[in-house]
């Protein structure tokens, strides 16, 4: 097989399992997916643990999408369960819904409020900026300093390991600020999980006769074995495609501690952040939407680090430089050598799960294209 293969694949996480399963499912091809890791799905891995309750290995994977393509394509390989994503922060000692909305505003404040009266509240509040070139502008001039300094600063120097004023307003500015009730986390129409986990799903996706899967092999001991008649997807870091020629791009990478509780339930929801107290930055309960029914539980206490696996690109002005110039090497490559650079360490950027699955398609339908001619009407046909 090593020697007979149409499309090379480096890294077996959302993005390699789709156009896997999309060049061998729409055009035929022999695909070889490699992974240096144990085990497939990448960071959306889960398993059980040693009492059997399903977590989350690499952080919680709160799966949202307004996209319904998308979901139809995702249920030809799971079913999926209804979850309700609620999140809490721990401030002052006490738990407050977050994203901030109307009853963390009374809380804060201590006294009730309506939507009018929260505007105004808030307006009195808002720091005057015009165009936040940073996050911690963005906030200041959203929800004013207190809220800002009790809710955001120190997760964010927690998370990032970096000041909320350098870093891009979009990093803080994707959690919503509202004046109802709304204690979700997200907005999303379709606010769901794969029943069976993840995991699950994406070995169904790989589970197909033209596909092999090569795990605990890194990409550096194939490259130059392997030669793919037609392509190959890269979904590794960036930089280290290019043997970090150009210097190392940031990534910020994550420690995670499960404890296991002889109780059902051990949290009021799925996840507790706590922007000023302790190491860790959050600790997650998923079974609260997993679906799983089980009488004991796990919480996985998360702790941010700036060595170890790369798990999040570092959004600020000098990574964005850095990346541009990879960028244009990747470019060169894919015109070269029919690399193809698609997903969050290959792209140098954060990713939802329906977003970099998103983007798999659209990196199958260029490849499609390009080596089967007519452009397709659908990737997911
Ligand atoms: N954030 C914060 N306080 C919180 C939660 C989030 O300041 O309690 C900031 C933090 O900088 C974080 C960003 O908002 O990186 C985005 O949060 P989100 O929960 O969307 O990040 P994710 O968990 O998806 O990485």
């Amino acid at each position: 097989m090593l020697d007979d293969v149409d499309l090379l694949v480096c890294g077996a996480g959302p993005v390699g399992c789709v156009i896997a399963e999309r060049a061998a499912t729409v055009l035929g091809w022999k695909v070889l997916v490699v992974d240096r890791r144990a085990h497939i799905a990448g960071n959306c891995h889960d398993s059980p643990a040693s009492n059997g309750v399903l977590v989350h290995n690499y952080g919680p994977h709160y799966f949202r999408t307004n996209d319904e393509d998308l979901l139809r394509y995702l249920s030809r390989f799971t079913e999926f369960t209804p979850a309700n994503y609620e999140v809490r922060s721990h401030v002052r000692g006490e738990l407050f819904p977050f994203p901030i909305n109307l009853t963390t505003l009374e809380q804060f404040f201590g006294r009730p409020l309506d939507a009018e009266a929260a505007e105004q509240l808030l307006a009195a509040r808002r720091v005057p900026i015009t165009n936040p070139a940073n996050s911690e502008e963005f906030v200041l001039s959203r929800v004013g300093r207190e809220l800002y300094e009790a809710f955001y600063l120190n997760y964010t120097l927690k998370q990032w390991g970096v000041h909320p004023r350098d870093l891009d307003p979009q990093v803080c500015g994707r959690v919503p600020v509202r004046l109802d009730r709304d204690a979700r986390y997200v907005g999303h129409r379709f606010q769901m999980m794969p029943k069976g986990g993840f995991t699950a799903l994406f070995a169904r996706m790989l589970r197909h006769r033209k596909i092999r899967t090569l795990l605990n092999c890194d990409f550096t001991e194939v490259r130059d074995l392997i030669r793919p008649r037609c392509a190959t997807v890269y979904c590794g870091p960036v930089d280290e495609y290019f043997g970090n020629r150009l210097g190392k791009l940031p990534y910020r990478s994550l420690r995670f501690e499960f404890v296991a509780h002889q109780t059902e339930w051990r949290q009021p929801c799925v996840q507790i952040n706590y922007p000023n107290d302790f190491d860790y930055t959050r600790s997650v309960e998923i079974k609260h939407v997993t679906g799983q029914r089980h009488p004991e539980t796990v919480v996985s206490y998360e702790t941010s680090a700036s060595t170890g696996e790369p798990f999040y690109p570092v959004p600020h002005r000098e990574s964005a430089a850095l990346y541009a110039r990879y960028r244009e090497l990747a470019e060169a490559e894919t015109a070269r050598n029919s690399v193809y650079f698609c997903g969050r360490l290959a792209q140098y950027r954060y990713f939802n799960t329906d977003e970099v699955i998103q983007e798999a398609l659209a990196c199958f339908q260029t490849i499609r294209r390009r080596f089967a001619g007519a452009p397709a009407s659908s990737s997911t046909t």
